[in-house]
């Protein structure tokens, strides 16, 4: 992209600040296979959680029987795929999956292990809390193939910690990012900005917090993704009862875009990338409140890049008027119907479409 004063002439080009999306780029990956666990592993259900809503699935209790049926259809399940599709990341989501009954983590990696020896499986993952890892445990995991441990962390916030009655504080929570990284795994981290006790300008500060800590970690203990869930009310939670009493106020959808943009920008100038912005809606989700909008990442990631260009704007040394773009990246600048023209017309910039050979792309 472009920013420049008046259309660039070769006597001009001085005059141009070009610029790539600041998003860092990210490495092709395998398909993601997701086998749930809905809240298997967890110490109780969480104030915001409602698992099988979120996942479509029943809960599993910690018996042998469902546990034994999820991994016979795990097997069966990416044994069913076309090998020619090639193979998948395994993804074990939806519980703790590191305070599963023993031997249920080594039952699935072994499964893993098998389904990787017939070069049907390249990559394995699991979610799980950070109050619900220790040293030796993630070594013995990592000795038996575990690849990424993806941490739900929620917020480093004691206060948003103690109010959500997550049972950890938020020195455990940053213990736990460095801990998996030491281990050799590569990390995923979930924040939930939004939750209780993180309410008002204080509330989206100390989601700048957050991020900011996450960034922190960067480069030793960089994440390879981090996922931002906007705390949603959904029916069945306990954090609904605390809605129908008036004692939680989720945040407000353009306030949640900005500060979500804010943290992209955060965590991108850190070579983080985000995996995912807000929950994805499965049919049978229940939303009572909450920042909820099915384009709620590509709004942040267009205002993120908004940011970025009237930050860059504001160094050069003439006032820029024209934004030149290649039309791929239309949507991102422009977002949900072109909602940002306006904004960029506020800053006296006029978008205008370049081809991506004008760039030197094409
Ligand atoms: S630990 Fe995670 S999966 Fe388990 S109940 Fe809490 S939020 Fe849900």
């Amino acid at each position: 992209m472009r920013l420049v004063p008046a259309k660039p002439t070769p006597s001009r080009p001085d005059m141009a600040a070009r610029f790539a999306h600041p998003e860092p780029s990210r490495q092709p990956r395998p398909p993601v296979f997701p086998v749930f666990l809905p809240q298997a592993g967890c110490p109780g259900c969480c104030l915001y959680c409602n698992q099988p809503a979120q996942t479509g699935q029943a809960l599993l209790s910690a018996t042998d029987a469902p546990l034994s049926d999820v991994l016979a259809r795990a097997r069966a399940d990416v044994l069913a795929r076309p090998e020619a599709a090639g193979p998948v990341e395994l993804a074990f989501y939806g519980g703790t999956f590191t305070a599963l009954p023993a031997p249920w983590p080594e039952r699935f990696l072994d499964l893993a292990a098998e389904l990787r020896a017939l070069g049907r499986v390249c990559r394995v993952r699991c979610s799980t809390r950070p109050d619900a890892v220790t040293p030796a445990l993630l070594a013995d995991l990592r000795a038996r193939g575990l690849d990424l441990v993806e941490l739900g962390v929620q917020s480093f916030q004691d206060a948003a910690l103690a109010a959500s009655r997550r049972g950890y504080d938020g020195a455990t929570a940053l213990g736990a990012c460095r801990m998996v990284a030491e281990a050799g795994f590569s990390l995923g981290v979930q924040l939930l900005p939004g939750l209780p006790g993180m309410s008002g300008p204080e509330g989206v500060e100390d989601f700048a917090r957050d991020v900011a800590a996450v960034a922190g970690l960067a480069p030793g203990g960089a994440p390879e993704l981090v996922r931002l869930y906007p705390c949603l009310v959904l029916e069945g939670t306990g954090l609904a009862e605390l809605w129908r009493a008036g004692a939680y106020a989720p945040w407000e959808l353009p306030a949640t875009v900005d500060a979500l943009a804010r943290a992209l920008l955060t965590l991108w100038g850190a070579g983080v990338p985000a995996a995912r912005v807000g929950l994805v809606e499965q049919a049978g989700l229940r939303i009572l409140a909450g920042p909820r909008h099915p384009a709620l990442g590509q709004m942040a990631r267009a205002r993120a890049l908004f940011l970025h260009v009237s930050g860059l704007r504001a160094t050069l040394p003439a006032p820029a008027r024209t934004l030149f773009v290649p039309p791929r990246w239309q949507g991102e600048v422009l977002g949900q119907g072109n909602e940002l023209a306006k904004d960029y017309a506020g800053l006296g910039l006029k978008v205008e479409l370049w081809a991506e050979a004008e760039f030197g792309l094409g």
